[in-house]
């Protein structure tokens, strides 16, 4: 997996498809992303006191790692990155526009 938290990625597959988000957690074990307004479902949660009111919270839910693509910040779309070394540093880039990602 080459995606980090905090990365900007687009959703490739499935009912999200198109949209865009921020990795908010990286599950390395199974290969899982949590992207922010991405694969939410409604959780009903029920008053655990009395006088409060039952709710509906929206929760992002963990999805496959390979069904986001990082979002390149030149051309706007989904892109295919490859790594090379800057200095010292290893980096990820663009594959097609070749910008440091
Ligand atoms: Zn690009």
């Amino acid at each position: 997996m080459n995606l980090k938290k905090g990365d900007n990625v687009i959703v490739t597959t499935g009912k999200d498809r198109t949209k865009t988000g921020k990795v908010l957690v990286i599950s390395k074990e199974d290969n899982r992303v949590t992207v922010e307004g991405i694969n939410m479902f409604k959780k009903h949660k029920r008053p655990t006191k009395q006088g409060e009111k039952g709710q509906i919270v929206s929760i992002a839910r963990p999805m496959a790692a390979s069904n986001v693509m990082l979002l390149c910040p030149s051309c706007k779309v989904g892109r295919r990155v490859g790594h090379r070394t800057e200095g010292a540093k290893k980096v990820r880039y663009c594959k097609k526009c070749q910008v440091t990602i």
